[in-house]
């Protein structure tokens, strides 16, 4: 759930309330698209705004703090971050993750 209330702070420290779910088991809220934990929102008006904030941060903070690794493509020699798993300049595949 670390990463989870990771996500909540990410998200109050943007003025948005969240909660994680397993903390209240009171529904009605709004269940964002995250695949590491489950942080609803306590205010579905700013649904649009807290997946928008997500999507940045899980493709880019959250993904550093949990790999910070990045690997260079075979092919074009490329430097790709470490949660992507085929290069985008070229689509080859990168080393299969540990
Ligand atoms: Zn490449």
């Amino acid at each position: 759930m670390t990463e989870a209330h990771l996500i909540r702070g990410f998200l109050e420290s943007h003025g948005i309330d969240a909660l994680v779910r397993g903390d209240f088991l009171t529904g009605g809220w709004g269940e964002l698209p995250v695949d590491v934990c489950a942080v609803w929102i306590t205010d579905d008006s700013r649904y649009e705004d807290a997946d928008q904030l997500l999507r940045d941060f899980l493709s880019g903070s959250l993904a550093r703090i949990h790999g910070g690794k990045t690997w260079s493509c075979p092919h074009c020699n490329e430097t790709i971050e470490g949660q992507f798993t085929a290069c985008w300049r070229c689509g080859g595949q990168g080393p299969l993750p540990d």
